[in-house]
């Protein structure tokens, strides 16, 4: 086959770089893999999927595995603060027939699905590493690595997340990730059986759960902060307690009495970034949250992520110019991107403002058909 790129590195081992590196080797690239954090951790949290994610999974081969370790349903359950079912969001069947419309599973146990896959594949990868320096000619990229190493590449892609370095270095006037206005807690809790798919609840707040596995569930709750003012995690587990509070619901009562210190809780400020296009410089090309990064309402930025490394792949593999190659991807990627992230930011926006909550069902309906068609 013709590459449009032989020697390729990637800049970060999340969700985006790892489905890069899995895609590229599957075409005979030499891909190197730097990641900075040396243990290539990910904090404990759960992670919602959709089916467009559950389709891409397929693609890159660990759709069997994130079904053994996770946990895939149909259709997210919206209830009243007191309990009462008042709708159901149907969450098609996008990754095929046989595969529920969404699920969940631990951010760790999917970053070690993908790791296992990433070095399958044969990638190699280095942790505890970055670059110092790129400097790009007509034939190359030649990077400095942390580790002393110079070396050429055909392509550099930055996957290096929400505060990129990779994006500093390429477009040092990109725009700044912008804080939303609100806050996510999280929790993880053991799932009692009436759990069999998402659950969310309409109030001030936004409490909801998800199975990540046979047995424990995520709780998430997102909460309008307008200062962005700092929490103690010392208060963590009382803090969510009071926001559950004001939950009647029988369920959400003994989700609240469960929870301590050992819950895992993960307390995150929201923050968003759309950059403009070009993602790319020469030989150069940004994915995933380094150029779009959501808000989590539609539960779609690793969704994101990882379909911009298929296609890039795809784009690299069909053409034998480089050139034209990350042109096809940035048109093919751009308006998927623009929608999920200005979306995901209209939705917290009415959440915020207790605006409409049939504008806000309808812009999530809408979201998730188009998050349905192909990429
Ligand atoms: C609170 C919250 C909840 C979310 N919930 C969901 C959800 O339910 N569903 C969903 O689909 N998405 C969700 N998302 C979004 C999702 O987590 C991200 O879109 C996704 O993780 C982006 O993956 P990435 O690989 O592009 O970036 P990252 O996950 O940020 O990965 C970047 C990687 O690069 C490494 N790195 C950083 N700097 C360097 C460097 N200089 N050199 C080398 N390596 C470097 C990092 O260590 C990391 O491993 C949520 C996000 C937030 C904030």
């Amino acid at each position: 086959m013709t590459l449009a790129a032989r020697r390729i590195l990637i800049i970060g081992g999340g969700f985006s770089g790892m489905a890069a590196a899995i895609e590229l080797r599957k075409l005979g690239a030499d891909v190197d893999l730097v990641e900075i954090d040396g243990g290539w951790r990910n904090y404990g949290a759960g992670i919602s999927l959709g089916g467009a994610t559950l389709r891409a999974f397929r693609q890159l081969g660990i759709l069997e595995a994130f079904l053994r370790e996770g946990a895939a349903s149909d259709g997210v359950k919206i209830c009243l603060p007191h309990g009462p079912q008042v709708a159901e969001l149907p969450t098609p069947r996008i990754a095929g027939p046989d595969v529920p419309g969404g699920g969940g599973i631990m951010r760790p146990a999917l970053a070690r699905i993908l790791a296992e896959a990433t070095r399958a594949a044969g990638t190699n990868v280095m942790l505890g590493c970055t670059f110092t320096q790129l400097q790009q000619g007509a034939d190359g990229v030649d990077v400095t690595l942390t580790d002393g190493q110079r070396r050429r590449y055909d392509l550099v892609i930055g996957a290096d997340g929400l505060y990129s370095k990779t994006r500093e270095a390429l477009f040092p006037d990109a725009p700044k990730p912008r804080y939303s206005g609100q806050a996510v807690w999280r929790a993880v809790l053991p799932r009692p059986p009436e759990v069999n798919a998402a659950i969310m609840w309409m109030g001030r707040v936004k409490p909801g759960v998800n199975p990540v596995s046979r047995d424990q569930m995520y709780l998430f709750l997102t909460e309008h902060r307008p200062g962005n003012e700092h929490v103690d995690p010392a208060t963590f587990a009382s803090k969510l307690r009071e926001l559950l509070a004001e939950f009647p619901a029988p369920l959400v009562q003994q989700i609240r009495a469960q929870i301590d210190e050992r819950s895992q809780i993960v307390f995150r400020p929201l923050e968003g970034l759309l950059v403009p296009r070009p993602w790319f410089r020469g030989r150069v090309v940004l994915i995933g949250d380094t150029v779009h990064a959501t808000t989590p309402h539609l539960a779609s930025g690793a969704c994101i992520g990882i379909e911009d490394a298929i296609v890039l792949a795809e784009e690299l593999g069909r053409a034998g110019d480089l050139a034209a190659a990350l042109h096809a991807f940035q048109d093919r990627r751009w308006e998927r991107c623009r929608m999920v992230v200005e979306n995901s930011a209209r939705l917290g926006q009415i959440e915020i403002e207790g605006g409409s909550k049939d504008e806000h069902a309808q812009l999530m309906r809408d979201s998730l058909m188009a998050l349905a068609q192909p990429v």
